[in-house]
């Protein structure tokens, strides 16, 4: 275990957390980016991104998230690999625990984003990464001229049905209400593509198979007939859940888990602020995460000065 102080800990490396290293780094908090095992946030598991500004034609989301940390590392923020364990946030210097390391710090910015939420069935949770994922970017392929279903109504249900329109033979979005939920872009984007169909008023209840998914039951939510379908591949899309198991008791979280915040950055703990969806239900674009991880970093600079 390799003990440090430091003067400011980010815990996470998404457009939150790098944007918040730019400015910290530029600022002189010297930051140290606890980047999680795995690096770089949502943005890893996107392709197109067309609503960044400054990139005309577009960007890959891995290519984005990499220029971002060249971005901070040029400014001198360093790195660890490893992910949050524990922290200690009762009195100043804050302790932050991972595998090999123990920081302590008097300026913490929380940066953890949020993660895909699942179904909650017996039978889902049997055949995840056996024809059920939450990411088309990641699986697609997998799926190659096969039948998929996209479950839910949201703008991520709609991205994840027009990348798999590309690479499946058919799309079937189920949505458990009669009207979708997602931005009139994105829907008018998916209803273009000919291998995709619309199911609504209807709700996945099980999944079929025992190693491997072969099929679906469906209830039908207004009449409750159920009836099963055959499919090769479920993706879930129902929204994502913020990653604040590691703050209970530690901080003002609201009933689904996000960090309370005051003045869209600051936390119920001094010295301690937050940065994109760890904290945001609402917007969750890359492009906001970024404006808080630079009001996250202009937070804490002038919270120290007032310490001095
Ligand atoms: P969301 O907007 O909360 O939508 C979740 C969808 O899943 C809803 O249609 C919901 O149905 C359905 N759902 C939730 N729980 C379910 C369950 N247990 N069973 C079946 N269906 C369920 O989540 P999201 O699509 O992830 O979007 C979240 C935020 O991220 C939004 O603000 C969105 O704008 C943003 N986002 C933006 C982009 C972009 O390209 N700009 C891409 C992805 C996400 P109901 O409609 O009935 O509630």
């Amino acid at each position: 275990m390799k003990h440090k102080t430091e003067k400011l800990v980010i815990i996470g490396s998404g457009p939150g957390g790098l944007t918040a290293a730019i400015y910290a780094a530029r600022g002189g908090l010297n930051p140290l980016v606890v980047a999680g095992r795995e690096a770089g946030g949502q943005l890893m598991l996107t392709t197109d991104v067309d609503d960044f500004p400054g990139f005309d034609q577009g960007i890959q989301g891995p290519e984005l998230m990499s220029k971002m940390r060249k971005q901070a590392e040029r400014f001198g923020t360093r790195f660890i690999q490893e992910d949050v364990e524990t922290v200690n946030l009762e009195n100043p210097p804050f302790i932050v625990k991972t595998e090999n390391h123990e920081l302590r710090t008097k300026l913490l910015i929380i940066a953890t984003g949020a993660s895909a939420m699942w179904l909650g069935l017996e039978s889902e949770q049997r055949l995840i990464g056996r024809g059920i994922s939450a990411c088309a970017v990641c699986d697609a392929l997998f799926f190659k001229n096969k039948n998929v279903i996209v479950v839910g109504g949201g703008d991520t249900a709609m991205r994840e049905s027009y990348h798999l329109s590309k690479v499946c033979k058919k799309v079937t979005i189920v949505h458990r209400r009669g009207k979708l939920r997602a931005q009139e872009a994105l829907q008018k984007l998916v209803k273009a593509r000919s291998n995709v169909n619309f199911t609504y008023n209807k709700e996945i209840i099980e999944f079929i198979g025992q190693s491997k998914l072969e099929g679906v039951k469906l209830k039908d939510t207004q009449n409750g007939q159920t009836s099963n379908v055959p499919i090769d591949g479920v993706f879930v899309a129902i929204g994502h859940r913020p990653n604040t198991g590691f703050l209970k008791g530690q901080l003002d979280l609201d009933e689904k888990g996000y960090i309370i915040v005051e003045d869209g950055v600051k936390t119920s703990v001094a010295g301690v602020f937050v940065a994109g969806d760890v904290s945001d239900h609402k917007y969750r674009q890359a492009v906001t995460a970024a404006g808080a991880g630079c009001k996250a970093a202009l937070e804490a600079e002038e919270y120290l000065e007032k310490l001095r």
